[in-house]
């Protein structure tokens, strides 16, 4: 009993804080760990996340937090690190190391500095996602070092290759590797965050996505000389099919979820989109309230249409040549609950030309996740709560990100953040000059963690 009592006194003596009092995430330790997170170079392609991975890998080791790795091609690192916790469903704090490529001569300072310049912190990555991703990790070594008691297991994870897909990262852990998110039910990942709109911030919380549905379209003829064209050509047959295509306005349709983010920020909109935003269901037989809506922002029009874009094209390599073959790739996003196999059955009934043949490229399932769940509920409660005038609000993204791979095993899994954005910043996500403002990001990182507190312990 006495050895016992001295062993305690030993471990309170040398745990950094005493258990059972709450720990606050320290805002500039997180800050000073993005900025080395940012020099870090994992670029996709090639991604070479192994090196995030070990960055990652160090820092829990410093802290005593037990993590595994994978890699699903050399070199192609992630990293799960798990806080125990009681048998409720655990939570997964999902983030991604790989960045999208940057052109270092439209930028102010080069995109792997991880530069402070006039407030804002400089780099790929900045937002999407290493931004996100030192906040949960700062909310997750805080929770680490309160020692206080969870009722569910707390995860963090930075997967490799989401910005092409997420095949050796997040969607080659669900399928190769599934005992390490086996006990996961809720999913908190990238694709939401806030914004000022006027002086009011809005928190979108990513609840579902549209589709990607990625096709390429192939056009077969005779080849020949170009100074002596036949009737038809592949190239010809091509051009009318995608003019079909193109020229096509896919019936619009209004999820709930799209109603429900628009009327709850209509007010804060221009005079002549309000109606709309008020009354949604008004453009579902207005082609020029939807034209005016698409005017000001494609990505709000998108949410009521299945759409294709036509993004890639090739043909002939010689001026002179007309080729056997000409081809086409569209990006097509469906809403989550259109078919994409009726989708595609419906292109080739368009097209209507058996010399064109369509295929599938890429294609997910779609899922949405309730709001009515008791990590929603403390989303809205602390924001609400702690940002006067601040809305939290469900959406639907026009794009897509690695939550659909736990969505399809009907994990709850959100897009969240907690940093409010100006629309500069957002500009910069895959764009050039990617930054974040540094007291906006130091906000975000309190915001994160007194979520997590008002989820796992009820109240902060
Ligand atoms: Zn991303």
């Amino acid at each position: 009993m006495l050895r016992k009592l001295a062993c305690f006194a030993l471990l309170a003596a040398l745990a950094p804080h005493s258990f059972g009092a709450p720990a606050a995430p320290d805002a500039d330790a997180a800050l000073a760990r993005l900025a080395d997170y940012l020099r870090i170079d994992t670029i996709n392609p090639p991604g070479n996340e192994s090196l995030a991975v070990a960055f990652l890998a160090a820092i829990f080791e410093t802290e005593g937090i037990a993590y595994e790795t994978f890699e699903a091609a050399p070199g192609r690192g992630s990293i799960v690190a798990r806080l125990p916790g009681g048998d409720q469903l655990a939570l997964l704090l999902l983030n991604h190391s790989d960045v999208v490529p940057a052109d270092a001569n439209a930028w102010v300072v080069p995109p792997l500095s991880g530069a402070e310049r006039d407030g804002y912190l400089y780099g790929r990555g900045a937002i999407d996602t290493k931004g996100l991703a030192m906040i949960q990790l700062e909310a997750f070594l805080a929770l680490h070092r309160s020692g206080r008691a969870l009722d569910r297991p707390v995860l963090f994870a930075t997967t490799a290759d989401e910005e092409a897909g997420g095949y050796f990262g997040a969607g080659w852990m669900v399928r190769q590797r599934p005992e390490l998110i086996a006990d996961v039910g809720f999913v908190l990942n990238e694709g939401g965050g806030g914004r000022v709109q006027g002086s009011t911030p809005v928190f979108s919380v990513e609840v579902t996505q549209k589709i990607p549905l990625w096709l390429r379209v192939t056009a077969r003829g005779t080849p020949g000389h170009g100074s002596s064209p036949r009737v038809r050509s592949a190239p010809d047959d091509l051009i009318r099919a995608l003019a079909r295509v193109t020229e096509q306005r896919f019936a619009p349709r209004l999820l709930p979820v799209v109603a429900e983010g628009m009327k709850a920020v209509a007010d804060l909109k221009a005079p002549h989109l309000r109606p709309f935003y008020e009354a949604p269901d008004r453009l579902l037989d207005d082609p020029e309230g939807r034209l005016a809506l698409r005017l000001d922002s494609p990505g709000a029009h998108a949410l009521l249409r299945d759409t294709c874009s036509l993004t890639r094209l090739g043909g002939s390599l010689k001026i002179n040549v007309i080729p056997s073959q000409a081809w086409a790739e569209l990006d097509c996003r469906l809403l989550p609950d259109t078919d994409p196999d009726v989708f595609m059955a419906e292109l080739e009934t368009l097209i209507d030309d058996p010399a064109i043949q369509i295929t599938k490229l890429m294609g997910f399932t779609a899922a949405v996740s309730s709001t009515e769940t008791a990590l929603y509920g403390a989303m809205e409660d602390t924001l609400t709560e702690a940002l006067a005038e601040a809305r939290v609000v469900p959406a639907m993204a026009t794009g897509f990100t690695d939550s659909h791979f736990f969505r399809d095993l009907d994990i709850t899994a959100y897009g969240f953040g907690t940093v409010l954005l100006g629309a500069d910043e957002l500009s910069g996500v895959h764009g050039h000059n990617e930054r974040v403002n540094i007291e906006a990001f130091k906000a975000g990182v309190g915001l994160y963690y007194q979520v997590l507190e008002q989820f796992l312990f009820g109240a902060p």
